[in-house]
């Protein structure tokens, strides 16, 4: 896909580029005491959302149009580039009118869409040369998210980069939003230069997962973190539990290890190689485990046998989690290993009982 870089003039192309600010613009003096602490933390890129899309109505919506003005003031008195989030075509309008230098789609936006057609068409309409930050449909929807790329880009966008900020689910675990990294790591397989930044806040929920998935998103080698905080979070209208002052923000910047992506990798090919030759072993010690979970099926089909014997899959799975216990593999990616081997075996039995 033909992008450009989605750096602002003066911008580091250090990692990471760092978005920060409230999830929503409260007041002016909350939005200006904020960013005049960001901008002392060498924080240069200011967000706050102006209209918030909220689960349910009744909560804090955001305050809507009359907050452009504080974002701009920021702008003029901090030297900040600002950014927003938008959702309709009259957001794009006015967010460009205030001189928005950053727009994004929020997550429930990407997921619709109607919706994104109809920003990338105001996009368009209105000329808008920043960069828009497409974060990933609530749903774990790849195709989802590439699509609602596809269709900026469509629109003439090139100034592309994608957010990753977890997806839902129905049991609220550790995290707010599950990070499925797999997801974005696909997302970069597919789509090679296209920008990822990683929404710490958003996919944890909680301040003290801030700082170890910001050094995830490091170690992952992704190109930024857009992070929320809040002069006062814990009067904050929206998203309380996830926000921290700029203090706390530029403590957790400042521990981040970014590792070197220009070191030698020569000792890597090596293990790289080791790598792929037990790949190699991998997928036809798994070939030959269908051949003969096939046969079983066989055998199954010849003796009227159904094809799934719980008691059986049962021990199985009892005997290699204890020797994953020994081998020192983790537990539960043992169990997925097996179960996901175990579906297939079914599907391919269940094929031959109906052949
Ligand atoms: C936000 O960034 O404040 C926001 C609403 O995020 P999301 O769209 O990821 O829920
Ligand atoms: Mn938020």
């Amino acid at each position: 896909m033909e992008l450009e870089s989605i750096l602002l003039p003066g911008i580091s192309n250090q990692k990471p580029l760092l978005i920060a600010g409230p999830c929503s613009a409260e007041s002016e003096e909350q939005v200006m005491n904020t960013a005049k602490e960001l901008v002392n933390k060498n924080i240069r890129i200011f967000r706050a959302g102006i209209w918030k899309p909220r689960t349910k109505p009744g909560g804090f919506e955001g305050v809507g149009t009359i907050g452009l003005p504080w974002l701009e003031k920021v702008k003029r008195e901090t030297g900040m580039y600002i950014a927003t989030e938008v959702a309709t075509r009259n957001h794009v309008l006015e967010a460009v009118h205030s001189g928005i230098d950053l727009l994004w789609i929020g997550a429930r936006t990407s997921a619709n869409p109607f919706a994104v057609q109809e920003l990338a068409d105001a996009l368009a309409e209105v000329g808008f040369t920043g960069p828009v930050l497409v974060k990933n449909p609530v749903n774990p929807d790849l195709e989802l998210w590439i699509g609602t790329i596809e269709r900026l880009h469509n629109a003439g966008i090139r100034k592309i980069g994608a957010i990753h900020r977890g997806f839902s689910s129905y049991d609220k675990k550790l995290y707010r939003n599950l990070p499925q990294w797999h997801i974005p790591i696909e997302l970069k397989r597919r789509i090679p230069n296209l920008p990822i930044i990683v929404d710490p806040s958003h996919i944890g929920g909680k301040r003290e997962l801030i700082a170890p998935l910001s050094q995830q998103a490091m170690d992952m080698n992704y190109e930024g973190l857009m992070i929320e905080s809040h002069c006062s979070p814990d009067n904050a209208l929206s998203d309380k539990e996830q926000q921290v002052t700029p203090d706390v923000l530029s403590y957790i910047v400042n521990l981040l290890v970014i590792r070197d992506t220009k070191q030698s990798t020569e000792n890597l090919a090596e293990l790289r190689q080791q790598i792929d030759m037990i790949d190699d072993d991998l997928m036809s010690i798994l070939a030959k485990r269908m051949r003969v979970s096939r046969e079983i099926g066989l055998y199954k089909k010849e003796h009227n046998m159904p094809v799934l014997q719980t008691i059986r899959y049962d021990e199985i799975l009892e005997k290699r989690i204890a020797q994953a216990k020994e081998l020192d593999i983790s537990l539960s990616f043992m169990k997925m290993v097996l179960e996901a081997i175990h579906e297939e075996s079914i599907r391919q039995q269940i094929n031959i009982l109906n052949q």
